[in-house]
């Protein structure tokens, strides 16, 4: 499986079965599937979703949004729930305009599951930590 870190942009070839033994990157050492959010820009957007072959679990989120905010904790519980198996990441939409224009976020939380860098499903609305955890499946 490739998995890229999203600190330093490097592409990681890490084995099936080590998925769920804390992998670290390469070359910076920061750990890949942490089991927290990672934060993803207009920047690294792209070299992030397209080359981890996990599914890429978005947030899109604004600090303005009060069902955002709320679902905040819940978000970052399901990423541990799913370590190792999905990469959970946030983007939030007030500073990464181009990367929530070219997914048409209309209404924030929205989740966008990713596989390859392509979107596989979607949905929006604040979720409790299991629902997320049932949805990315
Ligand atoms: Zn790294």
């Amino acid at each position: 499986m490739h998995v890229v870190c999203s600190q330093c942009g490097t592409t990681n070839r890490v084995p099936d079965e080590r998925l769920t033994q804390d992998p670290v990157c390469g070359r910076c050492g920061e750990e890949l599937l942490a089991g927290e959010p990672v934060e993803l820009t207009d920047a690294n957007f792209d070299a992030v979703t397209s080359r981890t072959e996990v599914p890429v679990v978005v947030d899109f989120w604004a600090s303005w949004c009060g069902p955002c905010r709320m679902m905040a904790p819940q978000f970052a519980q399901a990423a541990k729930a799913l370590k190792g198996r999905a990469l959970l990441a946030k983007v939030d939409t007030d500073a990464n305009p181009q990367v929530a224009s070219r997914f048409a976020i209309r209404s924030i939380p929205t989740m966008v599951k990713l596989q390859g860098g392509r979107e596989v499903q979607r949905t929006s609305g604040a979720m409790q930590a299991s629902q997320i955890v049932g949805w990315v499946g």
